[in-house]
C-alpha cells in the first residue's frame, strides 16, 4: 500500500462516522471532483465510480443512513486496465439535497455555481476537505531505506489536489486560503499542492489522517539526523583538506629555503619546526605543536614565518 492509499483509506475509516451536516460536505466534495452526471427523468442523477471499493461504499453509506436516499452499488469489469471498478449511483433527489442542482419555475434542473458548494462551517470544512482528498488527491514523501520496495524512493514531499473544473479549484484555493496552497496548470486540469513537509503534516491532522501525520514526522525526523550526519562528515573533510594544503605550503617553503641556501642560516626555533614538517608532512599543526612543545599559534607563527622568508 503506498502512502497516499494509507492516508485515503485513514481518512475513510474516519469519514464513516460523519453524521448530518458533514456527511453532506464529504458526499458533495467527492461527487463533485469525481462524479458523473447523467439525465433521470429531466433531473440529474450522479454516479461515483473507483477501484478502490471502500470510496463507494462510504458515499453508499453515508447517503442513506444521513440523508435518507437511496444509493446502490454495482461493480463493474474494466476489460482494457483488467481493473476491477466499484461504481456508486445515488437517487436522482441527491442533486437538490446536496445543492448540487436547484430545479427552474419550469420544472427543469440546473448545475449550482461551483463557489456555492465549498461549505464555511469549520466542521463541513473539514469533511468537505476529506471527501476532496479521497477522491482527487495523492500524496507521497521521502521514504526511508527500510521502505525500499514497498514503493519508488522518493526524495521529495508532494501532496496534491487535481481539479478538472477551474471555477471549482478557484473556490476551494479561495475558501482554504490559510492553507496556502500552490497552483499549477497540468494537461486538461489544475493540481493544488503543497511541497512543504510541515504543512503536509498539519494536513494530515486536519483531514484526521493521524497515523500518516506520525509515519511522516518519523521521516522527517530521521532525514534531519542523517542530515546532521552528512553535513558533520562534510565539515571534517573540508577541515582535512584544509591541512592538507597547509602542509604542502609549508613544506614548499622550507624546500625554497633550502635550496636557496636561507636554511642554515635559521633561528633554531624555525629550523626545529621545519624538521618535523618534513619528517611529518601528515601531521596536523596540532600534532606539530605537541612534538615542538609549543602552542598552536606559536607553531602556527613559526609556519607564517618560514613561509614569509622563503620569499625574500
Ligand atoms: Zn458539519
Amino acid at each position: 500500500m503506498t502512502f497516499s492509499q494509507k492516508v485515503k483509506s485513514e481518512i475513510l475509516r474516519s469519514a464513516k462516522g460523519l453524521k448530518g451536516c458533514c456527511a453532506a460536505s464529504f458526499l458533495t466534495a467527492v461527487i463533485k471532483s469525481v462524479g458523473s452526471i447523467s439525465i433521470d427523468n429531466r433531473n440529474f442523477a450522479f454516479t461515483v465510480e473507483s477501484d478502490n471499493r471502500e470510496l463507494p461504499e462510504v458515499c453508499q453509506k453515508l447517503c442513506v443512513t444521513q440523508l435518507g436516499v437511496d444509493a446502490q452499488i454495482t461493480d463493474a469489469r474494466f476489460t482494457s486496465s483488467k481493473q476491477t471498478s466499484y461504481t456508486c449511483r445515488f437517487d436522482a433527489s441527491l442533486g437538490g439535497k446536496l445543492h448540487l442542482t436547484a430545479a427552474d419555475s419550469d420544472g427543469s434542473f440546473t448545475l449550482c455555481d461551483a463557489a456555492s458548494l465549498v461549505p464555511s462551517k469549520p466542521c463541513c470544512a473539514r469533511a468537505f476537505m476529506q471527501g476532496l482528498f479521497v477522491a482527487c488527491g495523492s500524496v507521497i514523501i521521502p521514504l526511508t531505506d527500510s521502505d525500499i520496495g514497498e514503493n519508488r524512493l522518493h526524495s521529495k514531499y508532494h501532496l496534491e489536489l487535481r481539479f478538472t473544473d477551474p471555477d471549482f479549484l478557484q473556490a476551494v484555493s479561495a475558501a482554504y486560503a490559510p492553507m496556502e496552497l500552490k497552483y499549477t496548470p497540468r494537461k486538461n486540469h489544475g493540481v493544488l499542492y503543497l511541497k512543504d513537509s510541515e504543512k503536509i503534516a498539519d494536513f494530515l491532522v486536519y483531514v484526521n489522517a493521524m497515523s500518516a501525520k506520525l509515519q511522516l514526522e518519523n521521516v522527517i525526523i530521521g532525514r534531519s539526523v542523517r542530515n546532521r550526519a552528512n553535513r558533520q562528515r562534510n565539515c571534517i573533510s573540508a577541515n582535512i583538506d584544509k591541512s592538507v594544503l597547509a602542509s604542502e605550503r609549508q613544506t614548499e617553503a622550507i624546500e625554497r629555503l633550502k635550496l636557496n641556501g636561507m636554511y642554515e642560516g635559521l633561528p633554531d626555533s624555525l629550523k626545529q619546526i621545519a624538521d618535523l614538517r618534513q619528517k611529518y608532512p601528515e601531521a596536523t599543526l596540532d600534532e606539530i605543536a605537541d612534538m615542538s612543545g609549543i602552542s598552536k599559534s606559536g607553531a602556527n607563527h613559526r609556519f607564517a614565518k618560514l613561509i614569509e622568508l622563503s620569499h625574500k
